[in-house]
This record gives C-alpha cells, structure tokens and sequence, in this order.
C-alpha cells in the first residue's frame, strides 16, 4: 500500500516515512501544497496524509480540488490543536477522516488501516471485459453467463486487473493493491495466481478470446 505523506514540516514529515515504512508501506513525502496535489493527482496512492497549513496551497484546498478532480483516495487530514475549525473545513472538502497534532503514531496507524479498509468513494458494482462480468457487491462472476467460482484472492486479483482493464500492470503495481502489508510474498506469487484466473476464466472457455494478457518484461493486463 502506497501512501504520499503532505506535510511542511521536515521533522514531522521523517518521522512519519520512517514509522511507515517500518510497517511496510511504501511511502511518498512532499512538502507543498501544490506538490501534495500534483502527486496526489498523478500518483497510484491509496491513502493521502495530508497537513493542513501548507505552503503554496493548503490542505483543505488541496483536498478540495482532488475531490472536483475526482481523485477518490482516502485523505486523512493532520490539523493543529489550534485549527479546529480547519477540521470542520477539510472534512467538507473531502477529506475521509481528520487526526489532530500531536498524535500518537498507534492512532494514526488504526486511521489509516481503517481508510484501506474503506471502500473507495465511488464504486461501479458491476466490471465488464467483453463477456466476462464481475460484481463486486454480490462477488458474482460469470463468462458468456456461466457462473465462475474464484477464491478470495482470485478475485480481488480479478477485480484489480479489471478496474484497470486495457492497462498493463507491473507485479509491483498487483502486489501493492492486491496483497496486505503483511502477506508473504514470494517471487512467483503473482505469476501462480494469473495462473489460477487464466484456467478460470481463459481456459474453459475456447471459443472467446483470452482475455488476460502476459506483457514480457512489464507485467499483465485484461483486455477491454
Ligand atoms: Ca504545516
């Protein structure tokens, strides 16, 4: 899980990638507003820390333009004891949850588990390649109208490939969105579970196209 740490302050901000990291997330730090949107905008985040008195733009601006931009991940806001009516500020602009300066890093790591957790703001229930169809509410899958069993996993890899279909997807990129901090990883991981997805959902079913893709060297991707 990638998150992108917004936050003037150097000391703060350090201490934050560090503690972070040593809990396996893979952390993005940036001191400017601006900066925070233009990463924010651009990067595959999954949740935003995001300070509020900020130079060149502050947060609850910065929150508020990713929302009308409609970047959808998580921001949890970090606002000074003496900025309360920032909170109220930045949860209207979008921010998911708000953590008042000085915080104790347990609490900010509960935040943050409990926005993952979260699903994102705007869901479609139903993802669609050609005639394989996958609903994220019921967990329903099905090719050409035959039921598909996945596992767990087998499904949310399949629903990470198709809400990003067309696009080609490192293992990295799989890794971080599909798999928990915490989750052993081995190098074939992802490789033996496109594996099992392909005699799922490629396999029995000749006469359509394969629909996931191998990249050579880059990764994979489902097609339209
Ligand atoms: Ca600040």
């Amino acid at each position: 899980m990638r998150i992108l740490v917004v936050e003037d302050e150097h000391k703060i901000a350090h201490a934050l990638k560090k503690g972070l990291e040593q809990e396996h997330f893979s952390v993005d730090v940036v001191y400017t507003g601006t900066d925070g949107y233009d990463f924010a905008s651009t990067g595959d985040y999954d949740v935003i820390l995001l300070d509020v008195m900020l130079p060149g733009m502050n947060g609850v601006d910065v929150s508020d333009r990713l929302r009308k931009d409609r970047v959808d991940t998580p921001i949890l806001m970090l606002t000074a004891k003496s900025e309360l009516e920032d909170k109220v500020a930045g949860l209207n602009s979008g921010a998911d949850d708000y953590l008042t300066k000085p915080f104790a890093f347990e609490e900010l790591l509960a935040r943050i588990r409990a926005l993952l957790r979260r699903p994102p703001v705007a869901v479609e229930d139903e993802l669609m390649c050609s005639d394989l169809n996958l609903n994220t509410q019921s967990y329903f899958v099905s090719r050409n109208g035959k039921e598909i069993s996945l596992t767990r996993k087998e499904f949310a890899l399949l629903e990470y490939l198709m809400r990003n279909k067309g696009k080609i997807l490192t293992k990295e990129q799989i890794i971080t969105h599909v798999w928990d901090y915490d989750s052993d990883i081995l190098e074939n991981t992802v490789e033996k579970y496109i594996g099992y997805l392909r005699t799922k959902i490629d396999s029995p079913f000749p006469k359509s196209k394969k629909l996931i893709q191998t990249v050579r060297g880059f990764g994979y991707k489902i097609f339209v």
